[in-house]
């Protein structure tokens, strides 16, 4: 049986973070009633003029530095001319021979060590609107509705070489955009809002061979999940054609997510032409290099380089600075931590551990969350003078999300506070031994196992409050004694 080679390139969309739309003064504000946000210019009607906004602009060189891209002189913009009901105009403003970006990369860091995945070009272009489909789908829809209010909203294309070589990488590749796109601020990256899609396109080639095996592009994935399985189905499906003789055709398909499979909805014989030529509504437009330095000065610490930072300066494990590092916001909550507390691995197993067990750094932020970095230390330093214990310190920390409480007031109010006192703990344990001559017996035999038994016995008792190293002692005592 051949070895095939899997060749991956994407394609993802990101909408930008502007106030006001592409070419009009519209806002972008999500989830409004629909066409509440349109204007004259962004439905497209005759004899109105764009005006560039020129904060969109700053945001794709901004992207374009930070995904270290080369920055053009001069770009223009261009109309890829097409009919659909969401693009009042049948043009889209985009950009075709001369795009803001081009020639930058990502690192990723995959099993295999690092590797650097090209990208080929970031082009900015205005959004369509959105169809709505009464019925489950396009086809047999009885009538379909259309909002504008998406229209015309910045977005930039992130265009990647072929450069990567399993579903997992292009899962990496995704990570590492979407997080580097949401530390710079250009976007927030909400796949459920649909301000981040990805197209993929995907082929394979046999081991050695050095052209471009037939490919495939997969439409509008809305998920990394999405990205991920769909191309896991297309190597199997496209591998089992090769090996049966068949001859591939290149193809666009759509990832249906309940079936788990990719079906085929054109092929490229009937590829779109799309007529671009130069929109002669707007000018060219000149790209002073002071602008950019200017635009550079502004970027954030990366996260790749503040992964590598916290692994230097907290000597963190990789696996604790990956997670830290994700969102620029629980990096920040770390930091603000360990300004306050000076051991950083405790700091970073309770984010990890309790703070992640409730809420999503890269899908909901940390912007709702009633708790800040000095409730966090503070529990942490209640567990340090011995308090409370670490296990009655993760209900306080329940407790702490929900109200936004400082733990103090929890473990006063609750009466939370850790026994420490002998002759307290000392007259549990030895009810303890009373009651359970079984263990006791094997624990004298030498089954030193039996021991744990009774400390939780004694903790049970005690709903987690006693000291457990006291009862550890205590206990031993009471055993030998
Ligand atoms: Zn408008």
């Amino acid at each position: 049986m051949a070895e095939y080679e899997v060749i991956i390139g994407l394609e993802v969309h990101a909408e930008l973070l502007t106030q006001s739309k592409l070419f009009c003064r519209c806002s972008t504000k999500f989830g409004q009633e629909p066409n509440t946000q349109v204007c004259p210019v962004c439905l497209g009607l005759p004899g109105t003029l764009p005006v560039l906004n020129s904060k969109a602009v700053e945001y794709t060189i901004r992207a374009g530095l930070a995904l270290n891209c080369t920055i053009a002189d001069i770009s223009k913009f261009d109309r890829k001319n097409y009919f659909y009901p969401d693009l009042p105009k049948a043009y889209q403003v985009s950009q075709f021979d001369l795009p803001l970006c081009r020639e930058g990369y990502i690192d990723i860091a995959t099993e295999g060590g690092s590797r650097r995945i090209g990208i080929n070009r970031i082009h900015l272009e205005e959004e369509a609107g959105k169809l709505m489909h009464a019925g489950d789908n396009i086809v047999g829809a009885e009538y379909s509705l259309v909002d504008y209010n998406r229209g015309g909203i910045p977005l930039i294309e992130i265009v990647s070489e072929p450069d990567l070589r399993s579903p997992e990488e292009a899962r990496l590749y995704l990570d590492q955009l979407k997080s580097t796109l949401q530390y710079i601020g250009v976007s927030d990256c909400k796949m459920q809002e649909g301000s981040l899609r990805c197209d993929a396109n995907i082929s394979l080639r046999r081991k050695g061979e050095r052209g471009f095996g037939v490919k495939s592009e997969i439409k509008n994935l809305n998920s990394f999940r999405a990205v991920q399985r769909a191309l896991e189905y297309e190597v199997k499906r496209q591998r089992a054609e090769l090996e049966a003789g068949a001859t591939l055709i290149p193809d666009t398909r759509h990832w249906d997510e309940e079936r788990g499979i990719t079906v085929q909805m054109r092929t490229k014989e009937e590829a779109d032409d799309y007529r671009y030529f130069p929109d002669p509504d707007l000018m060219p437009i000149t790209i002073e290099s002071s602008w950019v330095e200017e635009i550079r000065a502004t970027i954030p610490e990366l996260p790749q380089a503040r992964r590598e930072r916290f692994i230097q300066e907290y000597q963190l494990p990789e696996y604790d600075a990956q997670i830290l590092t994700v969102s620029r916001e629980l990096a920040d909550f770390f930091e603000e931590c360990v300004k306050e507390y000076a051991d950083p691995k405790p700091v970073s197993n309770w984010i990890m551990g309790e703070l992640l067990r409730v809420v999503n750094p890269a899908e909901d932020g940390l912007g709702a969350l009633a708790i800040t970095p000095t409730h966090l230390v503070s529990l942490l330093k209640l567990i340090d003078e011995g308090t409370i214990s670490g296990s009655v310190g993760k209900d306080v920390f329940a407790e702490m999300i929900a109200t936004g409480n400082m733990p103090e007031d929890i473990v006063a109010a609750k009466g939370l506070k850790q026994i420490s006192d002998v002759d307290e703990l000392m007259a549990i344990v030895e009810q303890v031994i009373a009651d359970n001559p079984k263990s006791v017996s094997d624990y004298r035999a030498g089954k030193t196992k039996a021991l744990g038994f009774l400390v939780g016995q004694v903790m049970r008792a005690t709903k987690g409050q006693a000291n457990p190293q006291k009862v550890n002692e205590l206990l031993v005592k009471g055993l030998e004694g």
